[in-house]
């Protein structure tokens, strides 16, 4: 995944200096950090609505639209920034320090979990 960046991408850094920026102009300040959480939740719940609409068994209701998932993600990474920098979490550093983690604690966990093969046809069509 170490792909060159584009003229248009941004780093984890950046986007906890820009959401700091938009929440110290725009925004006034930053909220506290319980209500950042609640803040979170409901964001959380906005993405939960739409994944139970559009892959889950749940329908919109009439004149209810299939909102723009992408938008409410990036709604749950605003808030997810803000506790961040809030309470002095660098992202990018606690993102790797979390993948070696996974890796070493997973290293074989997910390869050798059969309920995450191709179950094996023990019909063969013989009957
Ligand atoms: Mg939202």
């Amino acid at each position: 995944m170490n792909q060159p960046l584009n003229s248009n991408d941004i780093t984890i850094a950046d986007a906890q200096q820009k959401v700091d920026t938009w929440i110290k102009t725009l925004g006034v300040r930053y909220f506290s950090e319980l209500t950042n959480l609640a803040q979170l939740v409901e964001e959380v719940g906005e993405v939960a609505r739409i994944m139970s609409r559009r892959f889950g068994e749940q329908s919109f209701k009439s004149g209810e639209s299939d909102a723009d998932l992408g938008d409410e993600l990036a709604d749950v990474m605003f808030v997810l920034i803000c506790i961040a920098n809030q309470t002095g979490v660098d992202l990018t550093a606690a993102l790797e320090k979390n993948l070696q983690k996974k890796t070493q604690r997973d290293a074989k966990r997910h390869l050798e979990n059969p309920k995450l093969t191709p179950k094996k046809d023990n019909n063969n069509g013989d009957n």
